[in-house]
């Protein structure tokens, strides 16, 4: 039975690995997804024949707890608002990372429970210290990922925006961690529950404190730092439970989350200590007196009128275009001026919208073929040759501070070079910045018309211009 258990982990392990590969393009992601999710599903059912799981009361809790979960996983992604999605993965990362946390609680009580009838004087004696160190270690981070996550899915939700709990955040923070640090050593070199209590209380307060202090707007990128601590703390825990897929499934999601973490905070071209120490986007601040000039704008109507009568238009849609859900009537109009054999192309930022692939994800909702989808670094030559760019709900990823403003918060980030295009048109509501708080110039640039309203509004009045034609 056990070589049989094993080889169903290792099974599991690889469909983790294949469904992580179709991941990572738009095409196979779907696939992908349901090859991790089958792997799951081994990995679950074969955990009912562990050796240590008898007894029918444990049976009862394990498909109680399954039923409990799963039923709200279920319920609650198939309601979910595109929008909403980046609070849902804070959510569930969290749960990770509580889970290995309370795995971690568990194996350091039992052992210290199990040293009074061993004679034996610490946890890591009890434990072995390899274990033992990665059961401190692991409940530390999956701990600390677990609050921290809630606090990212609160300030994400606009349910909590606080930037500080007591004066001098930081240092406190500094404090924090130095004792959860020797308590962890503590724990390992001594028994009794205290140390173990106080060590989890120290993990989860160090967890809020140390995601209060980061602006609401870089949550995205702590949530994918917390989402490669929780693979981290699960593969430790796999290897206290001396659990192949677990530790093969931790490793993958650290190792995955750590190189998206890394590449969302290239793209915004920031360190990743900005992110976490900066308070970027707290404040929501314009920066010095803002771009010179009025905004010139025009009717929907107009717009359209002017796309119909090109012959290159490149659409860069922006986090307003997720809010407005306007990606189907973006992609009726699409279809419209195609058939006036308008070419059209889409022009995707990194870090358009808050969650990577954000963009990709709706387009592809929509139903907008994927070759028609271009990288920033494809088609940015491309705005030269461009008649119109139409930006729907996006404000920093085109953004020319980013390129000509040293003094900007955003100066160094790589932007899409909308300005070139002979004509510029943006929708969106009114005069809001995006998630820099920074003015943008693009806006009162003389090639540049606004569409103001919604963007879903807007885009139906546009394909309705469009059919009149
Ligand atoms: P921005 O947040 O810069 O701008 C969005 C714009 O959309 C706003 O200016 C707003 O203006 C407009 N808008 C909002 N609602 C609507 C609506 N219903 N209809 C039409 N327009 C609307 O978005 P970008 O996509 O340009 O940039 C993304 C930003 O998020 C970048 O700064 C990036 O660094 C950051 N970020 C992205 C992450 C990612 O993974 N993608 C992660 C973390 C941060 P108005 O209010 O006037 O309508």
């Amino acid at each position: 039975m056990q070589t049989i258990i094993q080889l169903s982990y290792f099974v599991a392990a690889v469909l983790f690995i294949v469904g992580l590969k179709g991941m990572s393009s738009p095409k196979t992601a779907r696939t992908g997804v349901l090859w991790a999710g089958v792997g799951m599903i081994v990995a679950t059912a074969v955990t009912f024949f562990y050796p240590g799981i008898t007894g029918v009361s444990n049976y009862v809790l394990i498909i109680l707890a399954l039923a409990i979960g799963g039923g709200i996983a279920w319920s609650s992604g198939k309601k979910v608002a595109m929008t909403d999605m980046p609070q849902m993965v804070a959510l569930y990362n969290g749960m990770g990372g509580g889970s290995a946390g309370a795995i971690a609680a568990v194996y350091l009580l039992a052992a210290q429970r199990d040293l009074v009838d061993s004679g034996l004087q610490s946890v890591q004696q009890q434990m072995g210290s390899d274990v033992a160190v990665l059961a401190v270690l692991g409940g530390m981070i999956g701990t600390v990922a677990f609050s921290g996550s809630l606090i990212a899915w609160a300030k994400l939700d606009g349910r909590f925006n606080r930037n500080s709990l007591v004066p001098a955040q930081q240092i406190v923070n500094i404090v924090l961690f130095a004792a959860l640090v020797l308590t962890g050593i503590w724990v390992l070199f001594t028994g009794g529950v205290f140390p173990i209590a106080l060590f989890f209380l120290l993990a989860l307060t160090f967890g809020v404190c140390m995601t209060v202090p980061i602006g609401g707007a870089d949550m995205p990128v702590v949530i994918s730092l917390f989402n490669a601590l929780t693979g981290l703390a699960v593969g430790f825990k796999g290897y206290v439970l001396a659990n192949p897929a677990l530790i093969i499934a931790g490793t993958v999601v650290g190792a995955a989350g750590m190189l998206l973490t890394h590449l969302m905070a290239k793209a915004m071209n920031r360190p990743i200590s900005n992110v976490l120490f900066s308070g970027f986007g707290t404040t929501g601040a314009a920066d010095g007196d803002g771009p010179e000039g009025e905004m010139k704008d025009v009717g929907a109507e107009d717009a359209a009128y002017m796309m119909a009568y090109a012959e290159r238009v490149i659409i860069v849609p922006g986090y307003g275009m997720a809010v407005a859900q306007a990606q189907h009537k973006i992609w009726e109009l699409v279809q419209l001026l195609q058939a006036r054999d308008v070419e059209v192309k889409f022009a995707i930022h990194p870090v358009a919208g808050r969650m990577p692939g954000h963009m990709n994800v709706l387009l592809a909702e929509a139903g907008v073929p994927y070759d028609m989808i271009f990288d920033m670094e494809e088609v940015n030559e491309e705005f030269k040759m461009t008649d119109v760019a139409l930006v729907i709900g996006a404000n920093d990823v085109v953004n020319p501070a980013a390129k000509k403003d040293e003094s900007s918060p955003i100066y160094g980030m790589p932007i899409l070079d909308v300005e070139d295009a002979e004509n510029v048109l943006v929708i969106k509501r009114g005069r809001g910045t995006g998630f820099s708080g920074v003015e943008n110039a693009l806006f009162y640039g003389e090639n540049t018309r606004m569409v103001f309203g919604d963007g879903a509004q807007v885009a139906n009045k546009m394909v309705a211009a469009v059919k009149e034609l």
